[in-house]
């Protein structure tokens, strides 16, 4: 039984009410430690332990910055084997899974930031009779509050640009999944990160989130996580005149026209449905078909999600592993009940599967695809965030623009064409915030992160982040 407890000035010491959360292991259905369950005092305690770091943070150079967050991302890929396991124990997700994807971009996060830092410069604006330049500053303290998809990967995703803009940060990770968070403070420390420049809190969102969302001495607020958490969070911070990134949900269309390169879109798009179980919020979960090639697309993608293993994500030859908690399990069953209810057809998978001992009460679900729905219905247009696709087809271009676009999120969009016009055309067209094309989840770190409508607000990466966690300041000098 581990005992997760807070990471504050440099040491972990435990909640001020000593009071924990049960923290459960996805694959069997069993407690394996406790959460610090922590509130507005120990917020109140990191604020400070931040504050006081951040005059000798914000003051080193460069190159003394770099040096340190490049030695993070060495820590965590010194740690690979005992993050990645660590990660697919709290999560349910594969070993792979947790090997190859989440904390080798952990370790890619801080090393990409510590370098973006050297490079990052602000504007000035020359006339002839005055300079006006950009002073670019760090906030001072931050928040940054992230879900339980991709553990570490947006936990440090967030961490590594506040750290690099040269802010001290009170960073929450998911209560579901708080490990991985937990060994990243041994990991700072190691790396020589001063005492008090990262502080990790954990508990329930409404507890320790929401005092870290009102805590007056915190300027900025960088979220990943549901919509719902997002407007609650937007609603609080608002009058605070907070700043505030929000990555919210999504409910992605993948366009599948009949002139794309067939094989590699059909193999993309098993892993664009179901990698992590589904629960990717870039995930393609409305996939549009061009009519002629419906039937063919059909009989084949069902084949290959027929084939896809799930099994004990410590496994190697495990595909998908457990869904993340129980009440998640229950959340994405209930709307495969409601997709039959609203006239779906559930071509494979539907239904919770049963491993053998010690996984007998782990939460696993078949992979899952739906036809015979309208875009209209609830089940296309909330956010399932499970391994559930539903498939539909579409007459012409128009059409498929159309039924991409009826859609309440904005996040990304897939499009599978030869038709460099057509590319041009919906790219443009499609409202969100990403767009792949021919390809799917192919990450340059430089480019612009973050959807629209209820997808969020804000913009993650590169320059982008950079200028989140920096205020601007004009200096305007007349000769
Ligand atoms: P969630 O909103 O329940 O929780 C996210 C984080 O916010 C957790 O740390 C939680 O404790 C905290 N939180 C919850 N309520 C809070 C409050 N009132 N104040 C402050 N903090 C609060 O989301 P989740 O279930 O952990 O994650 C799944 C969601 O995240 C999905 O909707 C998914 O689409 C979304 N997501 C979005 C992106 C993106 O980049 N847009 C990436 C990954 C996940």
């Amino acid at each position: 039984m581990q005992t997760i407890n807070n990471f504050i000035n440099g040491q972990y010491v435990p909640p001020l009410s000593g009071e924990y959360l049960d923290n459960f292991a996805p694959a069997t259905g069993t407690v394996s430690g406790k959460i610090a369950r922590s509130g507005t005092a120990d917020v109140d305690r990191a604020v400070q332990a931040a504050w006081a770091a951040f005059p000798a943070w914000s003051g080193l150079s460069l190159d003394q910055r770099h040096d340190i967050l490049r030695a993070v991302a060495d820590g965590i890929l010194q740690n690979l084997n005992r993050l990645a396991e660590a990660e697919s124990a709290d999560s349910g997700k594969t070993i792979t899974t947790a090997r190859t994807i989440d904390i080798p971009r952990a370790a890619q996060n801080f090393k990409f930031f510590a370098t973006a830092l050297l490079h990052f410069s602000s504007e000035s604006h020359q006339r002839p009779d005055a300079l006006s330049y950009t002073l670019r500053q760090p906030l001072g303290v931050v928040g940054c509050i992230s879900p339980w998809n991709l553990p570490l990967y947006l936990f440090t995703w967030k961490i590594a640009p506040a750290l690099a803009a040269g802010n001290c940060v009170v960073g929450k990770p998911s209560e579901i999944t708080p490990l991985t968070a937990a060994l990243l403070g041994e990991i700072c420390n190691d790396a020589g990160l001063p005492p008090g420049v990262l502080n990790i809190l954990h508990g329930l969102g409404p507890e320790v989130g929401a005092a870290i969302v009102e805590h007056p001495q915190i300027k900025a607020i960088s979220f990943t996580g549901s919509t719902r958490a997002g407007a609650e969070i937007a609603r609080v911070a608002a009058p605070k005149f907070k700043k505030l990134s929000l990555e919210l949900g999504g409910k992605n269309p993948n366009l599948i026209f009949a002139d794309c390169d067939y094989d590699k879109m059909l193999e993309t798009t098993v892993r664009s449905s179901f990698n992590n179980q589904g629960q990717i919020c870039l995930c393609g979960s409305r996939i549009y078909v061009e009519k002629s090639l419906y039937e063919r697309f059909k009989k084949d993608f069902v084949a290959q999600v027929r084939q896809i293993r799930v099994g004990d994500p410590a496994a190697p030859d495990s595909r998908l592993g457990a869904v993340v908690s129980k009440m998640h399990f229950e959340k994405v069953l209930s709307y495969i009940q409601l997709a039959r209810e609203e006239g779906g057809a559930v071509l494979c998978g539907g239904e919770a599967i049963q491993l053998p001992t010690p996984h007998e009460n782990g939460w696993f679900i078949a992979p899952t695809v739906i036809e015979g729905l309208p875009t209209k219905c609830r089940t296309n247009q909330e956010e399932i965030f499970g391994p559930v696709v539903t498939i539909q087809s579409f007459d012409d271009e128009a059409d498929a623009l159309q039924q991409a676009n009826d859609s309440p999120y904005g996040l990304s969009a897939t499009i599978w064409t030869s038709d460099l016009n057509r590319t041009h055309r919906l790219a443009s067209a499609l409202q969100c915030g990403i767009v792949w094309v021919n390809t799917w989840m192919l990450r340059d770190l430089r480019t612009p992160f973050g959807g629209v409508k209820n997808s969020g607000m804000g913009r993650e990466g590169g320059w982008d982040a950079l200028r989140f966690f920096t205020e601007s300041k004009n200096v305007t000098i007349e000769f």
